[in-house]
């Protein structure tokens, strides 16, 4: 893209969390008028802060509020990052889960259909799998969700294609595990409660929380333990960028898998962890988690043919040693 064009105003919905916040940097960096949309329930106004972007405070349900955004600052993409994201929380509390993320993502194609705003690149993920029969996973492998979580997230995949017959173009990108921060510490991640495995075991090795357990040493794997695909942030910001430049470019509406193409086990991580910090892992064996996949891995190449799209954060040990630098000094 030419560099003296005139770029769109773009807002990023749950602009404020981990995921969002990252690509809102991207956003910025690359010249794009960024608003951040967020009704700042689990994102940080540190984040926003620390991007030196404007807030809009609202919630994605909020038809007159989300209008009223888009229509002042004359957006013409979107990026909707705001979701509920807990596996095991979704299972306590589903209908809470089928109306953000369902209904907050029908409102806002709603609301992008009614001014003819067509591009938007939504946050999906690799749980509209479940558990995998064949690996890697393509995007055409069966769609089996194993929580309300992941239904939900298919069921707004869904909601997104049917809206295709009134111009909406969408770019839905399934994340595999998002791992590591801003590499220059800026921006990280920081869940409360905190569920993910990297956060888990560096936060152990600073003797912030017991030590880790290990969910499962007997699963169907070379060392007992869960294969994940851990995608660095900052790869899937750049994805983010990729896939709306493809639908500015007049480019179709798509769903896209985000991973390295690795898959890694709970105790690589460990291993990982310890190379990094130079530290021991305080950890112990723990029963396996109810809806654990025992293996779950990529396939990309779509997304590299279709959004010229490819990982650059490929070294594991780079990927954590981003998320250690955060760990030590986080800033929210
Ligand atoms: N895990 C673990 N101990 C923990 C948290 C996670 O052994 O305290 C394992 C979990 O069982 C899974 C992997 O780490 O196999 C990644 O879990 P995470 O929650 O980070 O991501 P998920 O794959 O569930 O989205």
């Amino acid at each position: 893209m030419s560099a003296c064009l005139v770029k769109t105003p773009v807002l990023v919905i749950g602009g404020a969390g981990y995921i969002g916040s990252h690509a809102a940097f991207l956003l910025k960096q690359a010249g794009y008028p960024v608003v951040i949309y967020d009704n700042l329930s689990t994102g940080h106004i540190q984040a926003v802060q620390a991007l030196e972007l404007p807030l809009e405070l609202g919630d994605i349900r909020d038809a007159a509020r989300l209008g009223a955004v888009l229509d002042e600052h004359k957006i013409g993409a979107v990026m909707h990052f705001a979701a509920l994201a807990l596996v095991g929380e979704s299972t306590h509390f589903p209908a809470r889960y089928f109306d953000v993320n369902v209904g907050g993502t029908a409102t806002l194609a709603r609301a992008m259909c009614a001014r003819g705003i067509a591009p938007l690149v939504f946050s999906s993920t690799c749980a509209v799998y479940g558990a995998p029969e064949h690996l890697p996973v393509t995007e055409a492998n069966a769609k089996s969700p194993e929580s309300p979580y992941g239904h939900s997230k298919w069921m707004a995949e869904q909601v997104l294609e049917s809206c295709a017959a009134q111009g909406l173009r969408a770019a839905r990108l399934r994340y595999f595990n998002a791992a590591g921060a801003h590499p220059e510490g800026l921006l990280g991640e920081s869940h409360s409660p905190e569920t993910h495995l990297i956060p888990l075991v560096l936060q152990a090795v600073l003797g912030q929380r017991p030590p880790l357990q290990v969910f499962g040493r007997d699963y169907p794997t070379p060392d007992g333990t869960c294969i994940r695909d851990y995608i660095h942030v900052m790869d899937l910001a750049r994805a983010h960028l990729a896939a709306l430049e493809h639908l500015l470019a007049g480019g179709s509406g798509g769903a896209w898998n985000l991973g390295t193409g690795q898959g890694t086990s709970v105790l690589e991580i460990i291993q990982a962890v310890e190379r990094v910090t130079g530290q021991p892992v305080p950890r112990k064996d723990a029963p396996r988690r109810a809806g654990d996949p025992a293996r779950i891995w990529a396939h990309p190449a779509a997304a590299q043919s279709a959004l010229g799209w490819t990982p650059e954060w490929t070294d594991l040990d780079a990927t954590v040693e981003s998320a250690w630098r955060w760990a030590q000094s986080p800033k929210y």
